[in-house]
């Protein structure tokens, strides 16, 4: 946009000589030094899974990550006194590692959402923790020192739609409508298995036509700019299966022909998790895991935790704007800027007070030593004129009686000539 920045790149541009390079020089080896801090430093991804009780987040969550991360739920009959009134938030936290490469997975689950005969403000916990992770990470950015600062921002969200083969329901659009600016929205049919291919299908669209219709912003993967034909086609096949339709299992069945495999059995087959004509669970995993994982942090720093940051300094900084505060009342508000000027003054009064006094204290010793002093010459001089005087007057009195003394002299045999 800056016409100054723009010409200096097209300057730029236009210096970059290309050269074939005539012996190796060792740059090649960049991706290489990055693969290999990486890989040191282990990688670490959170992801939040949404939906009702029951839909099956738990169970797909072990199955995308293969372990057993979440123990298998204990589902009391209802009661009274253990029934929870509000959403709570839990995070189970798990460092797994594939061929040496390390990863901290932390997934955050919302239990009890969309359990309540109201579900009015079932959001309001986990847009609550979503904001909080982002405040944690913005206090820790602002920190003198902010090396190693752990991510604890959720990089993506599971949102697990109910198989009714309908369409989206007015929770879901609201839920979906908060979440979407600040977290990566990944919507999924949970328990597709619950549903035939053209009853997927059709549901698909309309939630696509819901989604769109609702201006809901869900993940659309990298853009395209500096990628490949054959990573663009990749990343098109993922996309073009959203919302995926998933089926989760955690124990293997054994198929028809004699095959092990992850999957659920029905008395009329066995559906597998990982056969990608079965259902869409490849996808999701190819999309979370092993394609656009960091697709997905990036965007989460970069755009998301962007526009949250910005909003939220702009809030402070309008706050400490006085302008702000019109409900204050004009005239107490010029009260009180009167009494601290009043208070000022006082003080500044009191000060020069105090100075002018001790000025006065100095100023007087001063003076009362210089009379002192001058008493002091006085009376020398006094003193000395009172000499001089008796001196003088007994000069006189000689002068005047001259003659006897003379006389005196004479008697005496010398004069005083
Ligand atoms: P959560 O409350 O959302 O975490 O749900 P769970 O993972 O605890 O699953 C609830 C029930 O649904 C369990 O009995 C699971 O075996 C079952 N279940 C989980 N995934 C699927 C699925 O894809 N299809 C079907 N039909 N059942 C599933």
């Amino acid at each position: 946009k800056d016409p100054k920045a723009a010409a200096q790149a097209a300057s730029d541009m236009r210096n970059i000589v290309r050269r074939k390079l005539t012996g190796y020089v060792g740059f090649a080896n960049l991706p290489n030094q990055w693969h290999r801090k990486s890989v040191r430093k282990g990688f670490n991804f959170n992801v939040m899974v949404v939906g009702e009780s029951g839909l099956g987040k738990s169970t797909l969550v072990n199955t995308l990550f293969n372990t057993s991360l979440y123990p298998p739920k204990e589902r009391s009959p209802p009661s009274a006194e253990i029934m929870p009134k509000t959403v709570s938030i839990q995070s189970i936290s798990a460092d797994i590692e594939e061929n040496g490469v390390r990863l901290r997975l932390t997934v955050v689950d919302t239990p009890g959402f969309g359990d309540f005969v109201n579900n009015d403000a079932s959001w309001g916990p986990i847009i609550e923790n979503i904001e909080q992770r982002f405040d944690a990470y913005l206090d820790a950015e602002n920190k003198v020192n902010r090396m190693n600062i752990v991510d604890n921002r959720i990089h993506a969200c599971v949102y697990f739609i109910q198989p009714t083969g309908h369409s989206l329901k007015p929770l879901d659009v609201e839920v979906m409508r908060r979440l979407h600016t600040k977290v990566n929205l990944i919507p999924v049919i949970a328990k597709a298995d619950t549903l035939t291919d053209e009853e997927i299908m059709a549901f698909k669209q309309r939630i696509l036509a819901d989604i769109q219709y609702h201006n809901i912003q869900i993940f659309e993967g990298p853009r395209y700019e500096l990628d490949d034909d054959e990573t663009i086609a990749e990343n098109n096949e993922i996309m073009s299966k959203v919302p995926f339709a998933v089926v989760g299992a955690n124990s293997d069945v054994q198929t028809p022909d004699g095959r092990k495999v992850r999957g659920r059995r029905y008395p009329w087959g066995v559906i597998e998790v990982d056969n990608e004509e079965h259902c869409d669970f490849v996808k999701l995993r190819q999309m979370l895991i092993r394609t656009h994982m960091e697709e997905l942090k990036e965007n989460t720093n970069n755009t998301l935790y962007e526009n949250y940051r910005s909003d939220k300094l702009t809030a402070m900084g309008v706050a400490q704007d006085p302008s702000v505060f019109k409900e204050v009342n004009p005239a107490v508000k010029q009260e009180e800027e009167r009494s601290l000027h009043e208070q000022k003054l006082q003080k500044m009064e009191l000060e020069m007070k105090m100075v002018f006094q001790s000025k006065v204290a100095e100023k007087e010793s001063k003076l009362k030593q210089s009379e002192e002093e001058l008493y002091a010459r006085h009376k020398e001089m006094k003193d000395q004129l009172e000499r001089q005087r008796a001196d003088l007057e007994e000069k006189k009195a000689r002068i005047e009686s001259g003659r006897p003394l003379e006389e005196k002299g004479k008697r005496k045999g010398f004069s005083l000539r």
